[in-house]
């Protein structure tokens, strides 16, 4: 059995807002899961799973109170206008008037698949399908041999839910539990992308132990209104994946963790189901199976966002 974890610190305080603007009311949620490895049975050859992970209770937080601006009385802002936030970019950049893509429709249905979050509608919590995910890679401890396997993963994960996603090349910036979804200072005057970092226990300690990769995005919503991802970020754990790359069926096995933990950035929770992926161990690198696939294309009715 391996420890749950809670990898998010929640937000500073917001400062007051100084602006004769209509306020937002925010209510920012912060997701985020873990996948841990019983790395010694791949190097028995043993696909078998030889234990179960707990179930993530408190993997999902909400902080209702904490974003609630001067002014605002916990609805919408009158009328439908949109000013911009102090701590958000101007709303609709990029957004579509419909889904950018189609997802691959799975060959078979599978009930095996849980999100992190559904809206009071019933539709799961996820990105906006109708503008690009953003990502960019903290690559300066990526491991011989991993090249390519993360833009892999990210193309089988479009695929499967119809986000298309654009590679904005290498950051600097480091993973950080208490990452901001805006940092205009750093990628302009739009949400933060994604960041997808390879790390070590010391600069993440949520991977710590056999943990081997973690991942979870941010939603946002108003007034207490549907809820939309606006960013997020993986890391990945440098030593433990340069070991594995080094066996036989490592690549495999590696590209397994980050398809498992980018299905947590787009909105997957883990379920109990060993064959899926999104089971919280993994123990033969199958890839995506029918459960997780579903998932992953129920999550292209998130609905679009150009409130956001
Ligand atoms: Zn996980």
């Amino acid at each position: 059995m391996y420890p749950d974890f809670e990898p998010d610190g929640g937000r500073p305080p917001r400062r007051p807002s100084t602006g004769m603007h209509l306020f937002r009311n925010l209510l920012l949620v912060a997701i985020a899961a873990v996948v841990a490895l019983l790395v010694s049975g791949f190097l028995r050859g043993d696909p078998r799973i030889t234990s179960l992970f707990p179930a993530l209770p408190g993997a999902t937080r909400e902080s209702p109170a904490t974003n609630t601006r001067p002014g605002t009385a916990g609805t919408a802002a009158p009328g439908g206008t949109k000013e911009q936030d102090d701590d958000a970019p101007p709303p609709g950049l990029e957004e579509a008037g419909q889904p950018l893509l189609t997802p691959v429709k799975p060959a078979e249905e599978n009930s095996s698949y849980k999100f992190l979050a559904t809206n009071a509608d019933g539709t799961p919590v996820g990105y906006s399908p109708c503008r690009p995910v953003h990502y960019v890679v903290n690559a300066e401890l990526a491991p011989a041999g991993s090249e390519g396997l993360l833009e892999d993963a990210v193309a089988k994960i479009s695929a499967a839910t119809g986000l298309k996603f654009i590679n904005d090349g290498t950051t600097k910036e480091k993973p950080s539990e208490k990452r901001e979804a805006y940092q205009p200072a750093l990628y302009g005057d739009r949400w933060a992308p994604l960041l997808l970092s390879w790390t070590t226990p010391e600069t993440s300690p949520a991977l710590a132990g056999k943990v081997i990769g973690t991942g979870g995005s941010t939603a946002y919503s108003f007034g207490g209104g549907p809820r939309s991802y606006v960013s997020g970020r993986l890391d990945l754990d440098t030593p433990q994946i340069t070991e594995l790359l080094a066996l036989p069926g490592g690549a495999d096995y590696v590209s397994a963790v980050m398809q498992h933990e980018l299905g947590h950035v787009v909105g997957l929770d883990h379920v109990d189901d060993p064959v899926q992926l999104m089971y919280p161990e993994i123990g033969a690198p199958d890839g995506l199976a029918a459960g997780d696939l579903t998932g992953l294309y129920k999550l292209h009715s998130a609905p679009c966002r150009d409130d956001l």
